[in-house]
Formats: structure tokens, sequence, C-alpha cells
């Protein structure tokens, strides 16, 4: 394959990256692009006409996204190819109630949310982004997404000259340390953050008829963009590579796929806090669209289930050369050196000899390197979406990813090759004719 295709991926996936600054735009995104591509929207409630050929999406709680081709040549109970990733990162959120005013300064309390490496987000130029649930003129209830865009506030750290310890002892109090400041306020200016609310909604969203601001779902990210960085432009740095990159990838695959295989892509909300949630990988959405591809028939149901494959796509932890011994020695993924299949005896990960064996055959015949991830032995492993959408669906799956550095930073880094790399085998698998698995 070209440098020029791999070129036109990555600037792809920067831009998506740019544009998926939260769960809700990422959803946002990809469902643009799936309609672009001719993909049918579903709603839940409504009835499926599904055919073989028709390609569908739909999506949950604006934040996760079901999309899949039945296939042409071959339908669902003769095996899904399935890849999964999640829509969500580790951030700040605000608080429902969030002013506060210290020292004349405009600040919001935020919760963290998921398993954020705080340090990173001092000295950010930070934006705002989420949903916003208001009510019209007329009384009902309506959302929308907001996207300040521009820098709006910022998390200074403490000078080294009042904290000469800082560098031997570093800690972070979420509570009391890490609220960003939004502006200065003269005088006894009292902030009401439910107002400026509604002043974004009828700045970005023409004709729209907020009485009041109800309740959101909010939360800062870095305004910083995705870019290539090293001396050749080995690497990409952003936000959200953990998971976004996995998304993006997935979703070019699917979009490139032939569309003879019944195929599909999930992107779950909610895996960095557990899955548990309407719209989790641990909630009903995925089964339910897979029970209905197939009519709900059960005996359909089990076939699909048991000649399918799911293929959870999340980064691995590349060995980083300052801290080599957190690693096995013998699994120490190195960047640009093929997507990690993430093994666990533990199931951690839901990795099998079966699924792992299938996608080495997938990848050797794609010409992509393949590496392998085992936690240290004493050390506690992660985990991904793969184990509870195998144990929820009983559906065969293997556990892969990118090798990347500085996972739930606020600017992580990954290969410039293997996002690339680990597409084109997703579309091998996606176009892959005949059983999955024998016997
Ligand atoms: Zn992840």
């Amino acid at each position: 394959m070209s440098q020029a295709s791999c070129d036109a991926f990555n600037q792809a996936l920067c831009e998506f990256l740019a544009r998926a600054v939260t769960p809700f735009h990422a959803v946002q995104a990809m469902s643009s692009l799936l309609q672009a591509a001719g993909f049918e929207r579903l709603q839940e409630a409504h009835n499926w006409p599904l055919v073989a050929g028709g390609k569908y999406y739909l999506t949950r709680n604006d934040s996760s996204l079901v999309a899949f081709v039945m296939g042409s040549d071959a339908g669902p109970e003769q095996g899904m190819r399935m890849v999964g990733a999640h829509t969500d990162s580790p951030c700040l959120m605000v608080k429902p109630q969030p002013e506060k005013v210290r020292q004349g300064y405009y600040q919001l309390g935020v919760e963290v949310y998921g398993g954020v490496l705080l340090n990173p987000w001092f000295d950010r130029d930070l934006s705002l982004a989420g949903r916003v649930s208001y009510a019209d003129a007329a009384g009902a209830m309506q959302s929308a997404l907001v996207n300040f865009q521009r820098a709006v506030a910022f998390i200074p750290s403490l000078a080294i000259h009042l904290d000469r310890e800082v560098n031997q002892h570093r800690s972070v109090n979420p509570q009391t340390d890490i609220l960003p400041i939004l502006t200065q306020l003269p005088g006894d200016d009292k902030p009401d953050f439910r107002a400026l609310l509604a002043e974004q909604l009828r700045a970005e969203h023409d004709g729209i008829d907020v009485a009041r601001v109800l309740d959101y779902e909010l939360s800062f990210y870095d305004t910083q963009v995705a870019a290539p960085v090293g001396l050749a432009g080995e690497f990409i740095a952003s936000a959200r590579l953990d998971n976004l990159l996995s998304c993006f990838t997935g979703l070019q695959a699917l979009l490139a796929a032939d569309g003879r295989q019944s195929s599909l892509l999930v992107c779950n909300d909610h895996e960095e806090v557990g899955s548990l949630s309407t719209a989790g990988a641990q909630g009903p959405l995925l089964r339910s669209v897979l029970r209905r591809m197939v009519g709900g028939d059960e005996t359909r149901y089990a076939g699909l289930t048991d000649g399918s494959m799911m293929i959870s796509a999340d980064n691995a932890h590349g060995i980083h050369p300052n801290f080599a011994d957190k690693h096995d020695d013998n699994h120490g993924p190195k960047l640009n050196a093929g997507p990690v299949i993430k093994i666990n005896a533990n199931q951690r990960y839901a990795t099998n000899s079966e699924t792992a064996g299938l996608y080495r055959l997938l990848a050797a015949a794609e010409e992509v390197p393949v590496q392998a991830f085992v936690v240290r032995t004493d050390m506690a492993c992660g985990s991904t979406i793969g184990p509870i959408t195998a144990g929820g669906t009983g559906i065969r799956t293997l556990d892969i990813g990118v090798p990347t550095f500085g996972m739930h930073s606020i600017r992580e880094l990954a290969g410039s090759r293997d996002a690339w790399d680990l597409s084109r085998v997703l579309r091998r698998f996606y176009n892959h004719v005949g059983p999955l698995f024998t016997g």
C-alpha cells in the first residue's frame, strides 16, 4: 500500500479527532460519514425492513452508534464480522451547580470522568463541549450539542517558587486543584453558567428556541488539534486517541469493505467508567440489534452467535523507553511495528487462540506485522469492551489495539503507520468469505 494512502488516512483521522471532542460529537461525525456513504439511519422504536445488501446505522443516547451491512452474499446467521470500540475518553466534566468565584476569578467545579491522568491538564488552552437539554417556549424539553471551539478556560500550575518540592512530591487533589478558570468578574457579579449555555446554544443553532437551560453533560477538551510529530512524522499526537483512533479505524474499514459479508461496527459510550449504562457495552444495545437482524428467531440467532467474531479494538501500551521495566521484556510492543493482540489468562481481555489465530492469518495476508501484549505477571491488567461483549453475546472475541504512549493523558502518542495497518486488516476481516471458524 502506498505512503500516499497512509498519509490521506492519517489526515482524515486528525480531522475526525478535531471534530469528535466528546462522545456526542464523535457519534455526530461518524453519522455524517455513514450518511454520506449511503447508510440509512434507523430508529430503534420503528420497524426495520432490512434487506440483503442494505446498509444501516442507529445511535443511542446520541453517544453510542451501531452501523451494519446485511451482506449481499451471506446473511447474519452465516457469521457477522464485527468490530467494536468506544467513543468516550477520560476527561473533566462540569458539575451540575458549577459556579465558583474565588479571588475574583469565575471557575467551574469539575468531576473527574474515568481514569484521568491529571497532571497534563495543567497549562492547556481548554475549550468546552457536550450536550445541553433545555426547555423551549412551549415548555417541551429539547437537546442540542454545543462546542465553544475557542479556548475559554485554563488550569494554571502553581509556580515552582511556591512549591519547591513539586518535582519530588507532586500530587493533585481533584476537588481543590483543578478547577478551570473561565474569566474574571468585576465587583459582586454573580455568574450564571446556565445563562451562558443558553447564549451559546443561540450562537451555534440558528433560530433555536431556548427558554431556559435545564441540564447538561459537558466536558473540557484541549484546543490543540491532532498533529504529526517526530523528525520524519513517525508519530501522531492527539487527545482521545483512546479510543477514537479505533472508532475511526473501524469505520474506515467498514466503509471500504465490499459489503458481500454481513458486517457490523459498534462504538459504545461509557467504557472508561465500566460500560454499565443504556448506551454502554453492558447495556442491551448490541444484542438488541443482532436479534432484530434475524427477526428474533432463536435458531437463526444461535447460528449468528456461533458463527460470528468480534474484534474489540482499543489501544495498547507501547513499551516506553524511559520506563521499559513496566513491561514483560518479551511483550513490549513498539510504535509503528503493528497492531497488538492483547491477551490475559484471567479474561481481562477476551482473546483466545482461535480469534488470535484468525487475526494472524488475516494480518499475514495483508502483510501487516503483529505484536502481542500480556501484562507483567506482578501487575494488574486493564480491560476493554471485549470481555463484556463476549460475555453478553457469547460471540468469540479478539482484543487488539495499536500501541500508544501516555494512555489517558490529555495528549497521547501513536505511530503514524499502525492505525492504517489495523484498518486494512479489519477491512480484510469484513471481506472474509466463508465460515470464520470450522467445527
Ligand atoms: Zn480505551
